[in-house]
This record gives C-alpha cells, sequence and structure tokens, in this order.
C-alpha cells in the first residue's frame, strides 16, 4: 500500500479526485476500481509497484500513428480498471477482484524499458488513471533518461489527474467505444456520463499533451454513425482537423462472444462519416493489410508512412515529420524518437 494523491476529506468519507467517478470511501472499503482503499483518514492505492502486465510494444499497437512513428513502447499495467466493458480485451486482469502482479519500482521499470531498447514507455493495457502515482513516479524517472511517456486510456480523468501527470505525460491515446454513445457507456460499460471524457481531452490539449483518438465499433450493439460524425465533429472543433482519428473493428470477446467481427465495410462508413466531418487523418484498426492503416500526404497524396496492422513497414517522412515531396506538415510529434526508413521492431 502506498499513500495515494489526489484526495479530499470530507465529513462522509474521503473523496478520491483521480477519476471521474469521485468515490466516497469509507475506511476499510475500496472505490469502484477496488484499488484505492480508505484506512484512518487517508486513501491509499493497493497498485504501487504491482505490475499485472509489461511488455515491449511497437508504438503503433497503442494505437499512435503521429507520434513517434516507428518506436518501441514499454508497455505497463496494474490490475483493475475504473470502466466495466462487456466486451474488454483484457478482461482477466482489468476485471480482477483483487490486485495480483510483481512487484517492481519505478527505476526498476524504467531500467527494464532500456533493457528492452525502448524509446519510451506507455500506461496501458488497464486504464492508468487507477495506477496514476506510480504511473507519475515512472514517468518522472523516463523524461529524466530521455524518454517518452505515453497513455492508452479511456479518458475518464479529472483536471487535478491531468494536472498532475501533465508535466511528464508527452501524448495520449483517448480510447472512446460505440461513438460515445451515453446510453452505450451506460448499460454496457456501467460509466454513467461521457462529458468528462470529452472535458479531459481539453484540459490535455491546454497542457501540450498530444493527443490520438480511437474508436471501436461494434456490430448490432455499438455501431452509431451519425455518433462517429458528431463526435468528429466535434474533435475538428475542438482539437482540430489533423487529429489523427482511429476506427477499430471489434473482435468477439468477454460477454460479447456472440457478436460476429466488424467487417471492413462498417469500418469504412464510419470512416467516411469521420472525413465527411472535417477530420483528415483517418484510420482503420483491426483490419490488416486495409488501406487506412497507411498515412497520406493531404497535399501530395505520398505515402508518407506505411503501416501493416500494428507494425511499421516503411516511415518515408523527413527528420522533421513532414511529407518528403512536399513539405506539407502532417502533425507528428515526437519525432526526436522517430525510426526512419523500415520498421526494426523486434519480437522478444
Ligand atoms: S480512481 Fe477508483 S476510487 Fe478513484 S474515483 Fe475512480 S473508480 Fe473511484
Amino acid at each position: 500500500m502506498r499513500e495515494a494523491k489526489l484526495y479530499s476529506n470530507l465529513k462522509s468519507g474521503i473523496r478520491c479526485d483521480l477519476c471521474a467517478r469521485r468515490c466516497v470511501i469509507h475506511d476499510g472499503e475500496t472505490g469502484f476500481c477496488r484499488v484505492r482503499t480508505a484506512k484512518d483518514g487517508k486513501l491509499y492505492s493497493l497498485v504501487y509497484g504491482l505490475i499485472d502486465g509489461m511488455a515491449p510494444d511497437p508504438i503503433e499497437k497503442k494505437p499512435l500513428f503521429h507520434f513517434a512513428p516507428g518506436s518501441s513502447a514499454f508497455s505497463i499495467s496494474t490490475s483493475s480498471c475504473n470502466f466495466r466493458c462487456q466486451f474488454c480485451l483484457n478482461y482477466h486482469s482489468a476485471h480482477r477482484e483483487t490486485p495480483v502482479g510483481q512487484k517492481l519500482e519505478p527505476e526498476e521499470i524504467v531500467n527494464l524499458a532500456q533493457k528492452y531498447d525502448c524509446a519510451g514507455l506507455t500506461y496501458t493495457y488497464t486504464e492508468p488513471t487507477i495506477f496514476m502515482e506510480l504511473a507519475h513516479d515512472t514517468a518522472e524517472i523516463a523524461h529524466e533518461k530521455g524518454m517518452f511517456n505515453t497513455f492508452v486510456t479511456n479518458g475518464y480523468m479529472t483536471q487535478e489527474a491531468i494536472d498532475y501527470i501533465a508535466p511528464y505525460l508527452d501524448a495520449a491515446s483517448v480510447n472512446f467505444k460505440g461513438s460515445a454513445n451515453k446510453k452505450f457507456y451506460q448499460e454496457l460499460m456501467s460509466v454513467p456520463k461521457v462529458e468528462p471524457i470529452f472535458d479531459a481531452m481539453l484540459a490535455m490539449k491546454e497542457k501540450g499533451i498530444f493527443i490520438e483518438i480511437t474508436n471501436l465499433i461494434i456490430p448490432e450493439v455499438g455501431d452509431f454513425v451519425d455518433d462517429t460524425h458528431a463526435m468528429a465533429k466535434w474533435v475538428v472543433e475542438n482539437l482540430g482537423e489533423h487529429t489523427p482519428f482511429h476506427l477499430t473493428a471489434f473482435a468477439p470477446t468477454y460477454k460479447m462472444s456472440h457478436l460476429p467481427r466488424t467487417s471492413a465495410a462498417t469500418l469504412e462508413t464510419h470512416i467516411e462519416a469521420a472525413k465527411d466531418a472535417g477530420l483528415v487523418f483517418v484510420y482503420s484498426g483491426n483490419v490488416a493489410g486495409h488501406d487506412y492503416e497507411n498515412t497520406y500526404c493531404p497535399e501530395c497524396g505520398f505515402k508518407a508512412v506505411e503501416r501493416y496492422s500494428v507494425y511499421l513497414s516503411m516511415n518515408n517522412l523527413n527528420r522533421d515529420g513532414r511529407c518528403p515531396k512536399c513539405q506539407t506538415d502532417l502533425n507528428i510529434a515526437g519525432v526526436e524518437w522517430m525510426v526512419q526508413g523500415k520498421g526494426r521492431f523486434k519480437r522478444f
């Protein structure tokens, strides 16, 4: 147990201020995520230094296509989550009753990342908001060593949480499901409201954190083309038309194993809706070999980055991340960690 950051002592109990649930927790109880507990007037994290999952991954797997293309990111997670998605790919870890894992301190995590030749770290697999203190301390050391830090997040964070991690967070992949449809979030993810996610993205933008957005399309229950269009329009108006936007295909899993895979044709309908709303960089996910995995220059049409599935095949970008043919700015961040030319990700 490690004393948590970001909590308030109220008459009614201790309020956790990490995620938008703002659970009020009584002595001996845990919050919704099951990994933050109150004891003698203090809040504690049960997952600080308890690593449930870790692996070196290509940054494209996050997916982050416009941040440090071709680099390797050491990915870590702890048990549990603040959502309860019925289609969770990682439910073994995210829905655990009791946290488990390997004991590792922040310095040891960064040392492992360096050992595996990673340019940075990603806090992922489960929701990093619920292990924020560990992510913060690890990210601080990683920055000291010249490495990047990225989150794969559901975005359900408070302003205080963003203020806390912002000095060390370079980029975030904000993952939506079902095009942010409110009923879908309430019924299939146990999430009461979606507005805090949009507020969090505005706060991240304000702090200079590079944002990419992912939206999972699930046949029959989470296939809302009008909502994809509305979401994309919000992104154009609030984050900018060059914000990378990924539409990913669902694969049957967990309590949604009876549903079919999302077809490429369905995904293309959503891609068209996002483009129609004004987004420039729209990608497909989980359809290996699909042309929308690549980055084309919107000015001259040159294929600037070629990918296959979660791997970079060829990076033709200039050293500054621009189109090599016409010098157009393609909204590429983290160029100092970018790998040019052929992808060199090693499978360990
Ligand atoms: S991080 Fe956990 S305890 Fe804190 S508000 Fe969110 S669900 Fe509740």
